[in-house]
Order: C-alpha cells, then sequence, then structure tokens
C-alpha cells in the first residue's frame, strides 16, 4: 500500500525546492530523477525555450501491462509567489509553511500523489493498463506551459489533472473559458498648473470607462474583473497614458464572449466621452470544459474515490487549470482535489491525511 513516511519525505523535499514559475529546473530534476529510477524514460519537451524558462513540461509513459485506455495523470511544477526558501513545519499531523510563504502544496501535493502510486505500481507489479505522466511548467501564469505543450505526445483515451483544492473525492467536472482583456488609455499630457487646459486626463478617461462596467459576479455561470490599473507620473502633470487590465470568465462560451464584447464597447465609449482614446487586445487564456457525470473519465473517478472510502462530490469551478487545454486538446481530463488549502496565501495547508489519501485515490484509479 502507499508509504506515508516515503510519499511525506517526498511531499517534504519537494516544496523545500524553489520553483517559481519559469524557475522549474530544480523541482524538474528532482521529478525527473525518480521517474528514472522507476525505470521511466523521461522526455522533456521545447516548452522552456519557447517561453523563455529553465525548463520544459516533464512526459513519461508506463508501458502497462493490462486492460483499458492509456491514462493520463497531470500535475503542474511551479508555484507562485511568495515561494522560494519554504520551510515546512508540521502540527497535529497538517503541514503548513513558516507563514513566510506559501507552501507550495498547490501543485506540489499532486505531484508527490502521483509519484507515490507510481512507486507502489513498480513494488506490486500487477497488471495496469498503459499510462502517461505530464509534469507541466509555467500553470501559474495562465497555463502557458500546458499551452505550448508537444501536443503529438498524448495518445491518453481520459486523463486527471491533480490541481483542485480541498480534501480529496472532489471531481471538477466543468470550468469556464477566460477572455483576458488588456487596454490602453491615451489623453495627451501638459502641464496641470501652467496649462491644464491643453490636457486629456488619462486616469481620468480611464475611470469613466470603468464606471459603467457590469463587474463582480454576472450571473450563475460568469464573472467579470478589472485587475490592474497602472499610469501616471507626477501630481503636475496631466497624466497622458493609462494601461488597464480585466478578464471575463464563463461556463458559457457565448456569454463570456458577449460580456467581453459589452466591456469593450462600453469602456471605449466612456473614455471616448472624456476626450481619450482606447486601444484594446483581447486573448482567450483558455476553453471551458464540461464533462458528463456517466463520462467514463467521472466513472472511473468516482469508482476510485468510492474504493479509498471518500465522499464524491462533482463540483464546477470558477477556475481554469491544466484540465482546460487538456481537455480542448481532445483528452477528456477531470480535476481532481489533492488536499491543499487557502492556496496562494501564507496559510496554506495540507493535512497528512488528505496527502495520503489523495496518493490512495491515484493508486485506485491506475488498479481500476
Ligand atoms: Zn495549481
Amino acid at each position: 500500500m502507499v508509504d506515508r513516511r516515503r510519499l511525506l519525505d517526498d511531499f517534504l523535499r519537494l516544496v523545500q525546492i524553489d520553483s517559481p514559475s519559469f524557475r522549474e529546473r530544480d523541482v524538474a530534476d528532482f521529478v525527473r530523477e525518480i521517474l528514472t529510477g522507476l525505470g521511466l524514460k523521461v522526455f522533456e519537451d521545447q516548452a522552456g525555450p519557447r517561453i523563455n524558462g529553465q525548463a520544459g513540461n516533464l512526459y513519461a509513459r508506463w508501458p502497462g501491462t493490462g486492460e483499458g485506455p492509456r491514462i493520463l495523470f497531470c500535475t503542474h511544477l511551479d508555484t507562485v509567489d511568495p515561494g522560494r526558501r519554504v520551510k515546512p513545519v508540521i502540527r497535529d499531523g497538517v503541514v503548513y509553511s513558516s507563514g513566510s510563504t506559501i507552501l507550495g502544496a498547490d501543485d506540489k501535493a499532486g505531484i508527490a500523489a502521483v509519484l507515490e502510486a507510481l512507486r507502489v505500481v513498480r513494488e506490486r507489479n500487477r497488471p495496469v493498463p498503459p499510462l502517461e505522466l505530464l509534469f507541466t511548467v509555467a500553470e501559474e501564469q495562465g497555463l502557458v506551459g500546458a499551452k505550448h505543450l508537444d501536443a503529438g505526445l498524448i495518445s491518453a483515451g481520459y486523463g486527471f489533472v491533480l490541481d483542485s483544492d480541498g480534501p480529496p473525492g472532489k471531481i471538477i467536472v466543468r470550468a469556464p473559458s477566460q477572455d483576458r482583456i488588456a487596454a490602453v488609455v491615451r489623453g495627451r499630457a501638459a502641464h496641470a498648473g501652467i496649462n491644464p487646459e491643453d490636457g486629456i486626463n488619462a486616469i481620468q478617461a480611464a475611470a469613466r470607462g470603468i464606471a459603467p462596467l457590469r463587474l463582480g459576479r454576472i450571473d450563475g455561470e460568469s464573472t467579470a474583473n478589472i485587475g490592474v490599473i497602472n499610469g501616471g507620473i507626477a501630481t503636475n502633470i496631466v497624466p497622458e497614458r493609462v494601461t488597464v487590465e480585466g478578464e471575463t470568465r464563463s461556463l458559457d462560451d457565448g456569454k463570456r464572449a458577449a460580456l467581453t464584447e459589452e466591456i469593450c464597447r462600453l469602456f471605449t465609449g466612456g473614455v471616448e466621452s472624456a476626450g481619450g482614446r482606447v486601444e484594446l487586445e483581447v486573448e482567450l487564456m483558455y476553453p471551458s470544459f464540461r464533462l458528463a457525470p456517466d463520462h467514463p473519465v467521472i466513472q472511473s473517478a468516482l469508482r476510485a474515490v468510492a474504493r479509498v472510502g471518500l465522499d464524491p462530490r462533482l463540483e464546477t469551478t470558477g477556475g481554469g487549470s491544466d484540465a482546460n487545454i487538456l481537455n480542448a486538446l481532445g483528452v477528456p481530463t477531470a480535476n481532481l482535489a489533492c488536499g491543499m488549502q487557502k492556496v496562494h496565501t501564507t496559510d496554506e495547508f495540507i493535512a497528512i491525511e488528505d496527502l495520503v489519501k489523495s496518493a490512495e485515490l491515484v493508486l485506485s484509479i491506475i488498479e481500476g
């Protein structure tokens, strides 16, 4: 069965390896060494140089001896800031950071769970279906590694990403698409005290653009946000340039597109009413996905969750993950919770019991 000590050791070693996005070399080497030790040939794709990162996505195949479609397991190697020199602390069966950094259980809990399951498969030597293993880079920067994945590598019938928060048992079956909207607002510079009438205030124009927008939760399926604004140099200069960045998401691709169109239209109208000009850029960050409860990938997950004695929960999320990209590549992929909690904060933690359950869950999916 799952070796708790070995699993926890792997996890604690993983979180102590610095791996900010685009700087995943050390953690990639660590994972590669374990996979190689299990007798696997590890391939690193060309994503590294293509995204200006230290490492590419790692990919390996487990030949398999049993029946069934090839199953993909995907986790990501990078972590968010502040994530350097993580010092894990264990209190009452729960692993925390020291409080000044994140823990990095996102997504090192997923990595540790997959590696431990593979070790057990190797030891038990039972027939298992062929497996594909994928470890992506720069996931936290907008799924950048997965977007640059050498897609020709992937041939799985279906897959699982281990990158959702909360206790294991949760299965993400639906996730939104996202548009990123970037605007440059141009006004005209002038001296604020001597000749302000010659200026057009880009900050005020941007404010007029933002004021009429519907932001926050738009409906049960859609959200919108303006998250970044930058501009201005000094109080004595009428500002000539402001940048504004935002996003829209929806489980319904048509609603997302309409919402993006509405934001662009109202924003432009507001800016122009103040005499400014707008340059807009819209980028689809990732497409949505939806998996039916009776789909083989969900059925496989539900059986495994039940076998390891967990409560199955089919859920919708408001966030994107590598599962969005893999689904778009034609591999039906669910995102599974792997125990991490309060992710992207210095309060991040994981219960050791949830880490163990996550490894058991992966093992149970593999052994069927
Ligand atoms: Zn993650």
